[in-house]
């Protein structure tokens, strides 16, 4: 018999309630969400919370994103078994998690540095050997890892910045929310032989991605 871990009915509960009834059915990525400890992610002062449909305080000015919205993302970058995933916004390593539970390869790009070395440790320890933590300004990417099969902006931007555009392979998927301050579209761009497609999806809630092609540092000193 498998062994009963913490969290595992809230966990399933969430995954059938906030995931599967909401549209999300492919089942790959329902096993990540249900494979992800959630809890291990969020400060213990919210782990009751941890599988609520909202996102928590992880510190600073981040968040760890609401579950569907991790799920959506996912699910809308069609992630295979030995992808090379960019992330941009680590926050607490979460959303990087479900990546690499999907067999992809994660480098993950953090401004914050004490996020950063938090999401670090916590993916090491949790045994996230795939995910790449890198302290510096997702908007300009990272090349050196370059090309990526997908990329996930997981901060609000008020354009793809093109930098991302010019590292994603030919194929893949940047799921990026694009808007003002207040709110945004998630959108889903593809780069294919003939150009680039966008399609729109759902609209959503994000922190601002602060940096070279996002919103200007010098608006948000000390956050
Ligand atoms: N994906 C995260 C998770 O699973 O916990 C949630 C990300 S949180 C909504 C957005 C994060 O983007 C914040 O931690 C913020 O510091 C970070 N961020 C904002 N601008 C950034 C930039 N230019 N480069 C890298 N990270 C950035």
């Amino acid at each position: 018999m498998k062994p009963w871990t913490p969290f595992e009915a809230e966990r399933r509960r969430m995954v059938e309630i906030q995931l599967r009834h909401r549209g999300i059915h492919d089942e790959r990525v329902l096993e990540a969400m249900l494979r992800v400890p959630r809890h291990e992610f969020v400060p213990p002062e919210f782990l009751e919370r941890a599988y609520e449909d909202r996102p928590l305080p992880i510190g600073g000015a981040g968040t760890i994103s609401q579950p569907y919205m991790v799920a959506a993302m996912t699910d809308a970058a069609h992630v295979e078994p030995g992808d090379r995933v960019l992330e941009v916004g680590t926050g607490s390593g979460y959303q990087a998690a479900v990546l690499a539970s999907l067999g992809a390869t994660v480098y993950s790009l953090e401004r914050n540095a004490q996020l950063a070395d938090a999401a670090r440790a916590r993916l090491a320890r949790l045994g996230y050997g795939q995910v790449e933590v890198i302290c510096a300004d997702g908007s300009q990417g990272y090349a050196l890892a370059a090309p990526y099969n997908s990329i996930l902006v997981t901060a609000a931007s008020p354009r793809v910045p093109p930098a991302l555009l010019e590292q994603l392979a030919e194929g893949g998927r940047l799921i990026i929310p694009i808007g003002d301050l207040q709110v945004q579209r998630l959108e889903r761009v593809e780069k294919t032989a003939s150009g680039i497609s966008t399609r729109m999806l759902e609209a959503c809630q994000f922190v601002p991605l602060i940096g070279k092609y996002g919103w200007p540092e010098e608006d948000f000193r000390g956050r």
